[in-house]
Protein backbone atom coordinates (compact mmCIF):
# COMPACT_ATOMS: atom_id res chain seq x y z
CA UNK A 1 0.00 0.00 0.00
CA UNK A 2 0.94 3.14 -0.71
CA UNK A 3 2.54 5.30 1.81
CA UNK A 4 -0.47 8.08 1.27
CA UNK A 5 -2.76 5.45 2.49
CA UNK A 6 -1.37 6.43 5.75
CA UNK A 7 -3.84 9.65 5.80
CA UNK A 8 -7.06 7.60 6.77
CA UNK A 9 -7.22 7.46 10.55
CA UNK A 10 -10.11 6.84 12.76
CA UNK A 11 -11.23 10.37 12.59
CA UNK A 12 -11.89 9.41 9.03
CA UNK A 13 -13.99 6.68 10.10
CA UNK A 14 -15.60 9.03 12.69
CA UNK A 15 -16.34 11.75 10.34
CA UNK A 16 -17.39 8.87 8.15
CA UNK A 17 -25.81 0.89 2.47
CA UNK A 18 -26.71 0.58 -0.88
CA UNK A 19 -30.42 1.81 -0.91
CA UNK A 20 -32.84 -0.66 -2.08
CA UNK A 21 -34.43 -0.24 -5.44
CA UNK A 22 -37.49 2.34 -5.49
CA UNK A 23 -40.55 -0.07 -5.99
CA UNK A 24 -41.24 1.32 -9.26
CA UNK A 25 -37.94 0.41 -10.68
CA UNK A 26 -37.31 -2.53 -9.05
CA UNK A 27 -38.44 -5.66 -11.82
CA UNK A 28 -42.00 -6.85 -10.68
CA UNK A 29 -40.98 -9.31 -7.66
CA UNK A 30 -41.24 -13.15 -8.31
CA UNK A 31 -43.13 -15.17 -5.35
CA UNK A 32 -39.92 -17.00 -4.60
CA UNK A 33 -38.75 -13.03 -3.37
CA UNK A 34 -41.85 -11.69 -1.72
CA UNK A 35 -43.40 -14.94 -0.52
CA UNK A 36 -46.58 -14.09 -2.17
CA UNK A 37 -47.20 -14.06 -5.98
CA UNK A 38 -46.75 -10.47 -7.55
CA UNK A 39 -50.06 -10.07 -8.56
CA UNK A 40 -52.12 -10.95 -5.29
CA UNK A 41 -49.46 -8.41 -3.29
CA UNK A 42 -50.83 -5.09 -4.89
CA UNK A 43 -54.08 -6.67 -4.51
CA UNK A 44 -53.38 -7.39 -0.56
CA UNK A 45 -51.88 -3.09 -0.64
CA UNK A 46 -55.39 -2.24 -2.40
CA UNK A 47 -57.42 -4.26 0.25
CA UNK A 48 -55.47 -3.14 3.17
CA UNK A 49 -55.73 0.99 2.45
CA UNK A 50 -59.71 0.11 1.46
CA UNK A 51 -59.71 -1.10 4.99
CA UNK A 52 -57.80 1.56 6.73
CA UNK A 53 -59.89 4.48 5.07
CA UNK A 54 -63.21 2.27 6.16
CA UNK A 55 -62.77 3.36 9.71
CA UNK A 56 -62.63 6.33 9.19
CA UNK A 57 -66.68 7.44 7.13
CA UNK A 58 -64.88 11.01 6.64
CA UNK A 59 -62.26 9.77 4.93
CA UNK A 60 -63.51 6.97 3.03
CA UNK A 61 -63.98 6.65 -0.86
CA UNK A 62 -64.83 4.21 -3.51
CA UNK A 63 -62.81 1.15 -4.79
CA UNK A 64 -62.23 3.34 -8.13
CA UNK A 65 -61.56 6.74 -6.23
CA UNK A 66 -58.82 4.49 -4.40
CA UNK A 67 -56.86 2.79 -7.42
CA UNK A 68 -56.78 6.18 -9.47
CA UNK A 69 -54.72 7.32 -5.70
CA UNK A 70 -52.23 4.78 -6.23
CA UNK A 71 -52.08 4.96 -10.10
CA UNK A 72 -51.34 8.50 -9.86
CA UNK A 73 -48.76 8.10 -7.37
CA UNK A 74 -46.94 5.18 -9.49
CA UNK A 75 -47.41 7.56 -12.73
CA UNK A 76 -45.56 10.30 -10.65
CA UNK A 77 -42.39 7.99 -10.04
CA UNK A 78 -39.96 7.64 -12.38
CA UNK A 79 -39.29 4.05 -14.07
CA UNK A 80 -36.25 2.47 -16.43
CA UNK A 81 -37.88 3.88 -19.35
CA UNK A 82 -39.20 7.92 -18.33
CA UNK A 83 -36.22 9.70 -18.64
CA UNK A 84 -34.45 11.32 -15.43
CA UNK A 85 -36.01 14.44 -13.70
CA UNK A 86 -33.60 17.62 -14.15
CA UNK A 87 -31.89 18.35 -10.76
CA UNK A 88 -29.88 21.61 -9.83
CA UNK A 89 -27.41 21.90 -7.42
CA UNK A 90 -29.87 24.18 -5.39
CA UNK A 91 -32.45 21.39 -5.16
CA UNK A 92 -30.22 18.86 -3.95
CA UNK A 93 -29.19 21.27 -1.19
CA UNK A 94 -32.70 21.65 -0.58
CA UNK A 95 -33.52 18.34 0.26
CA UNK A 96 -30.26 17.95 2.31
CA UNK A 97 -31.80 20.55 4.35
CA UNK A 98 -34.84 19.36 4.57
CA UNK A 99 -33.16 15.85 6.10
CA UNK A 100 -30.87 17.71 8.62
CA UNK A 101 -27.65 18.33 6.85
CA UNK A 102 -26.00 21.97 8.31
CA UNK A 103 -23.18 22.42 5.54
CA UNK A 104 -23.03 20.45 1.79
CA UNK A 105 -20.65 20.81 -0.94
CA UNK A 106 -20.29 19.14 -4.89
CA UNK A 107 -17.06 16.94 -5.63
CA UNK A 108 -16.65 16.06 -9.28
CA UNK A 109 -14.81 12.52 -8.94
CA UNK A 110 -11.64 14.03 -11.08
CA UNK A 111 -10.79 15.91 -8.29
CA UNK A 112 -9.05 12.46 -6.79
CA UNK A 113 -6.88 12.07 -9.23
CA UNK A 114 -6.04 15.73 -10.08
CA UNK A 115 -5.25 16.14 -5.89
CA UNK A 116 -3.35 12.69 -5.94
CA UNK A 117 -3.75 12.55 -2.48
CA UNK A 118 -6.13 9.43 -2.16
CA UNK A 119 -4.60 5.82 -3.32
CA UNK A 120 -6.79 4.92 -6.20
CA UNK A 121 -8.12 2.27 -4.45
CA UNK A 122 -9.90 4.34 -2.79
CA UNK A 123 -11.42 7.18 -4.93
CA UNK A 124 -15.17 6.94 -5.96
CA UNK A 125 -14.74 5.51 -9.70
CA UNK A 126 -13.24 3.00 -8.27
CA UNK A 127 -15.58 2.02 -5.15
CA UNK A 128 -18.71 2.66 -7.65
CA UNK A 129 -17.85 2.69 -11.58
CA UNK A 130 -21.05 5.51 -12.48
CA UNK A 131 -19.88 7.69 -9.73
CA UNK A 132 -19.02 11.20 -11.28
CA UNK A 133 -20.24 13.46 -8.37
CA UNK A 134 -19.82 13.01 -4.70
CA UNK A 135 -22.13 15.17 -2.11
CA UNK A 136 -20.32 15.49 0.60
CA UNK A 137 -22.51 16.83 3.65
CA UNK A 138 -22.13 17.46 7.76
CA UNK A 139 -23.76 18.03 10.71
CA UNK A 140 -22.20 19.58 13.82
CA UNK A 141 -20.80 19.25 17.07
CA UNK A 142 -21.79 21.17 19.75
CA UNK A 143 -18.94 22.86 21.49
CA UNK A 144 -20.21 22.71 24.78
CA UNK A 145 -21.29 18.71 24.93
CA UNK A 146 -17.83 18.14 23.20
CA UNK A 147 -16.24 19.81 26.00
CA UNK A 148 -17.24 17.32 28.32
CA UNK A 149 -15.81 14.41 26.48
CA UNK A 150 -14.84 11.53 27.83
CA UNK A 151 -18.87 11.24 29.01
CA UNK A 152 -22.15 9.20 28.03
CA UNK A 153 -23.36 13.25 27.31
CA UNK A 154 -20.60 13.43 24.34
CA UNK A 155 -21.51 9.64 23.38
CA UNK A 156 -24.88 9.94 23.18
CA UNK A 157 -24.56 13.03 20.86
CA UNK A 158 -22.12 11.37 18.62
CA UNK A 159 -24.54 8.61 18.34
CA UNK A 160 -27.17 10.84 17.83
CA UNK A 161 -25.21 12.56 15.04
CA UNK A 162 -24.42 9.03 13.32
CA UNK A 163 -27.98 8.05 12.96
CA UNK A 164 -28.93 11.29 11.44
CA UNK A 165 -25.67 10.94 8.98
CA UNK A 166 -26.62 7.47 7.90
CA UNK A 167 -30.53 8.52 7.56
CA UNK A 168 -29.91 11.75 5.10
CA UNK A 169 -27.60 9.75 2.67
CA UNK A 170 -29.79 6.96 2.58
CA UNK A 171 -32.28 8.96 1.92
CA UNK A 172 -30.65 11.62 -0.21
CA UNK A 173 -29.97 8.53 -2.52
CA UNK A 174 -33.31 7.22 -2.76
CA UNK A 175 -34.62 10.28 -3.81
CA UNK A 176 -32.24 11.22 -6.34
CA UNK A 177 -33.03 7.39 -7.89
CA UNK A 178 -36.76 8.64 -7.92
CA UNK A 179 -35.61 11.40 -10.28
CA UNK A 180 -34.10 9.20 -12.35
CA UNK A 181 -30.01 10.03 -10.88
CA UNK A 182 -28.68 6.59 -10.17
CA UNK A 183 -27.26 7.20 -6.43
CA UNK A 184 -25.44 4.88 -3.69
CA UNK A 185 -25.26 6.10 0.03
CA UNK A 186 -22.24 5.25 2.27
CA UNK A 187 -22.42 4.55 5.85
CA UNK A 188 -20.54 7.38 7.68
CA UNK A 189 -18.03 4.94 9.70
CA UNK A 190 -17.34 1.53 7.86
CA UNK A 191 -15.66 -0.62 10.88
CA UNK A 192 -17.75 -3.47 12.71
CA UNK A 193 -15.69 -3.02 15.85
CA UNK A 194 -12.63 -0.89 16.94
CA UNK A 195 -10.31 -4.49 17.53
CA UNK A 196 -11.09 -4.77 13.82
CA UNK A 197 -9.47 -1.42 13.12
CA UNK A 198 -6.24 -2.77 15.12
CA UNK A 199 -5.29 -4.85 12.51
CA UNK A 200 -6.84 -3.11 9.54
CA UNK A 201 -6.84 0.95 10.33
CA UNK A 202 -8.28 2.28 7.27
CA UNK A 203 -11.46 3.30 5.81
CA UNK A 204 -12.81 1.68 2.35
CA UNK A 205 -13.96 5.38 1.58
CA UNK A 206 -12.37 9.33 2.94
CA UNK A 207 -15.28 11.65 3.93
CA UNK A 208 -12.83 13.85 5.08
CA UNK A 209 -11.31 14.48 1.36
CA UNK A 210 -14.24 14.28 0.36
CA UNK A 211 -15.72 17.13 2.40
CA UNK A 212 -12.31 18.78 0.87
CA UNK A 213 -12.04 18.35 -2.15
CA UNK A 214 -15.90 19.51 -1.96
CA UNK A 215 -14.98 23.24 -0.70
CA UNK A 216 -15.92 22.42 2.50
CA UNK A 217 -12.57 22.52 4.27
CA UNK A 218 -9.00 21.67 4.86
CA UNK A 219 -7.73 18.89 6.97
CA UNK A 220 -5.57 19.86 9.93
CA UNK A 221 -2.75 18.94 11.76
CA UNK A 222 -5.16 16.45 13.88
CA UNK A 223 -5.98 15.13 11.12
CA UNK A 224 -9.78 16.30 11.15
CA UNK A 225 -11.55 18.45 8.47
CA UNK A 226 -11.48 21.93 9.68
CA UNK A 227 -14.21 24.05 7.95
CA UNK A 228 -14.63 27.65 8.75
CA UNK A 229 -18.02 27.36 10.95
CA UNK A 230 -17.36 24.41 13.64
CA UNK A 231 -13.58 23.81 13.08
CA UNK A 232 -13.46 20.30 13.72
CA UNK A 233 -16.59 19.62 15.15
CA UNK A 234 -18.44 18.46 12.61
CA UNK A 235 -19.21 14.67 11.18
CA UNK A 236 -19.16 13.82 7.50
CA UNK A 237 -21.13 12.17 4.78
CA UNK A 238 -21.34 11.87 1.33
CA UNK A 239 -23.89 10.26 -1.35
CA UNK A 240 -22.24 9.58 -4.60
CA UNK A 241 -24.28 10.11 -7.59
CA UNK A 242 -23.62 9.27 -11.51
CA UNK A 243 -25.51 12.94 -11.66
CA UNK A 244 -22.82 15.63 -13.32
CA UNK A 245 -22.57 18.56 -11.36
CA UNK A 246 -20.12 21.49 -11.21
CA UNK A 247 -18.35 21.45 -8.31
CA UNK A 248 -17.61 24.01 -5.70
CA UNK A 249 -14.77 26.06 -5.43
CA UNK A 250 -12.11 23.82 -3.51
CA UNK A 251 -10.51 26.74 -0.11
CA UNK A 252 -7.16 27.78 -2.03
CA UNK A 253 -6.02 28.72 1.92
CA UNK A 254 -5.07 26.20 4.83
CA UNK A 255 -7.56 26.98 8.42
CA UNK A 256 -5.39 25.20 10.45
CA UNK A 257 -2.93 27.75 12.02
CA UNK A 258 -0.60 24.96 13.12
CA UNK A 259 -0.87 26.18 16.71
CA UNK A 260 -0.06 22.53 17.95
CA UNK A 261 -2.91 22.66 21.12
CA UNK A 262 -4.47 19.20 19.65
CA UNK A 263 -0.81 17.57 19.57
CA UNK A 264 -0.22 18.86 23.20
CA UNK A 265 -3.89 17.92 24.69
CA UNK A 266 -4.36 14.42 23.19
CA UNK A 267 -4.39 12.47 25.80
CA UNK A 268 -1.77 9.97 24.41
CA UNK A 269 0.37 11.34 21.84
CA UNK A 270 -1.05 10.53 19.15
CA UNK A 271 -0.93 13.55 17.01
CA UNK A 272 2.74 14.35 16.00
CA UNK A 273 3.41 17.73 13.88
CA UNK A 274 5.09 17.59 10.71
CA UNK A 275 8.22 20.04 9.42
CA UNK A 276 7.13 19.04 5.90
CA UNK A 277 3.38 19.71 5.77
CA UNK A 278 0.15 20.93 7.82
CA UNK A 279 -1.55 17.37 8.19
CA UNK A 280 0.04 15.39 11.06
CA UNK A 281 1.58 11.67 11.82
CA UNK A 282 -1.03 10.08 14.06
CA UNK A 283 -0.58 6.33 15.86
CA UNK A 284 -3.36 5.24 14.80
CA UNK A 285 -2.81 2.25 17.26
CA UNK A 286 -2.34 4.45 19.86
CA UNK A 287 -5.40 6.49 19.47
CA UNK A 288 -7.46 2.84 18.44
CA UNK A 289 -6.53 1.76 21.58
CA UNK A 290 -7.22 4.81 23.87
CA UNK A 291 -11.10 4.43 21.98
CA UNK A 292 -11.39 0.70 23.40
CA UNK A 293 -10.95 1.74 27.17
CA UNK A 294 -13.01 4.78 26.86
CA UNK A 295 -15.47 2.05 25.07
CA UNK A 296 -15.46 -0.24 28.22
CA UNK A 297 -16.31 2.67 30.42
CA UNK A 298 -19.22 3.70 27.81
CA UNK A 299 -18.29 7.19 26.87
CA UNK A 300 -16.59 6.96 24.06
CA UNK A 301 -15.08 8.32 21.17
CA UNK A 302 -12.47 10.64 22.57
CA UNK A 303 -12.61 13.68 20.40
CA UNK A 304 -10.31 16.10 22.47
CA UNK A 305 -8.53 17.05 19.60
CA UNK A 306 -12.09 18.40 17.89
CA UNK A 307 -12.81 19.87 21.29
CA UNK A 308 -9.69 21.95 21.81
CA UNK A 309 -9.11 23.69 18.05
CA UNK A 310 -9.68 26.89 18.00
CA UNK A 311 -10.52 27.05 14.34
CA UNK A 312 -14.39 27.76 13.86
CA UNK A 313 -17.15 29.98 14.43
CA UNK A 314 -18.99 28.45 17.01
CA UNK A 315 -16.63 29.16 19.86
CA UNK A 316 -18.17 32.91 18.93
CA UNK A 317 -21.41 31.50 19.11
CA UNK A 318 -21.11 29.61 23.20
CA UNK A 319 -18.78 32.62 23.89
CA UNK A 320 -15.55 30.69 23.92
CA UNK A 321 -13.05 32.09 22.02
CA UNK A 322 -9.80 31.08 24.08
CA UNK A 323 -8.29 27.38 24.13
CA UNK A 324 -6.13 27.85 27.16
CA UNK A 325 -8.52 26.18 29.56
CA UNK A 326 -8.49 23.24 27.73
CA UNK A 327 -4.15 22.95 27.93
CA UNK A 328 -5.03 23.51 31.90
CA UNK A 329 -7.20 21.30 32.84
CA UNK A 330 -5.75 18.24 33.47
CA UNK A 331 -2.85 19.11 35.98
CA UNK A 332 -6.03 21.25 37.17
CA UNK A 333 -7.98 18.34 37.98
CA UNK A 334 -5.07 16.56 38.82
CA UNK A 335 -4.62 18.90 42.00
CA UNK A 336 -8.12 19.53 42.48
CA UNK A 337 -10.69 17.40 41.45
CA UNK A 338 -13.38 19.74 42.49
CA UNK A 339 -11.89 23.01 40.97
CA UNK A 340 -14.76 25.29 40.31
CA UNK A 341 -13.67 26.06 36.56
CA UNK A 342 -14.41 22.60 35.42
CA UNK A 343 -17.04 21.29 37.33
CA UNK A 344 -19.92 21.20 34.95
CA UNK A 345 -17.23 18.58 32.84
CA UNK A 346 -16.57 16.60 35.97
CA UNK A 347 -20.27 16.62 36.78
CA UNK A 348 -21.38 15.30 33.47
CA UNK A 349 -18.37 12.57 33.97
CA UNK A 350 -18.80 11.44 36.79
CA UNK A 351 -22.03 10.41 35.49
CA UNK A 352 -23.58 7.64 33.82
CA UNK A 353 -20.15 5.91 32.54
CA UNK A 354 -17.64 3.59 33.92
CA UNK A 355 -14.43 4.52 35.02
CA UNK A 356 -12.93 7.31 37.33
CA UNK A 357 -10.91 9.12 35.03
CA UNK A 358 -12.66 12.95 35.04
CA UNK A 359 -10.19 14.75 33.08
S1 LIG B 1 -5.58 22.61 17.18
FE1 LIG B 1 -4.23 24.01 16.00
S2 LIG B 1 -2.76 22.64 14.97
FE2 LIG B 1 -4.46 21.36 15.66
S3 LIG B 1 -5.85 21.24 13.89
FE3 LIG B 1 -6.56 22.94 15.17
S4 LIG B 1 -5.54 24.77 14.33
FE4 LIG B 1 -4.45 22.97 13.53
S1 LIG C 1 -7.01 13.51 20.93
FE1 LIG C 1 -5.56 11.88 20.39
S2 LIG C 1 -6.45 9.98 21.20
FE2 LIG C 1 -8.08 11.53 21.15
S3 LIG C 1 -9.12 11.23 19.14
FE3 LIG C 1 -7.56 12.82 18.85
S4 LIG C 1 -5.73 11.69 18.15
FE4 LIG C 1 -7.11 10.15 19.06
Amino acid sequence: MPERRSHFSLHDLMTLIIPDAMPSTRPTPTAAATGFPAASRGAILRAGMRGAFGMFPSFSRTDTTMDAVVTRRRARRTTPDTPARSITRDDVIAELRRLGATIAGFAPVERWAAHGEVPPAYRPEAIWPLARTVIAFGVPMLLPVIESTPSINYQEHYDTSNRLLDEISYRLAIWLNEAGHPAISLPRDGYGSLEILLTNPFASFSHTYAAKYAGLGTVGMSRNLLVAQYGPRVRLNSVFTAAAFDGDPELTGELCSRCRVCERACPTGAIRARSDGVVGDLDKDACTRHHITLRDERRWPCGICAKVCAVGADRKLYGRPGVKRYLEERAALEKNPDDPRFRSEVHLRRHGSGGTRIA
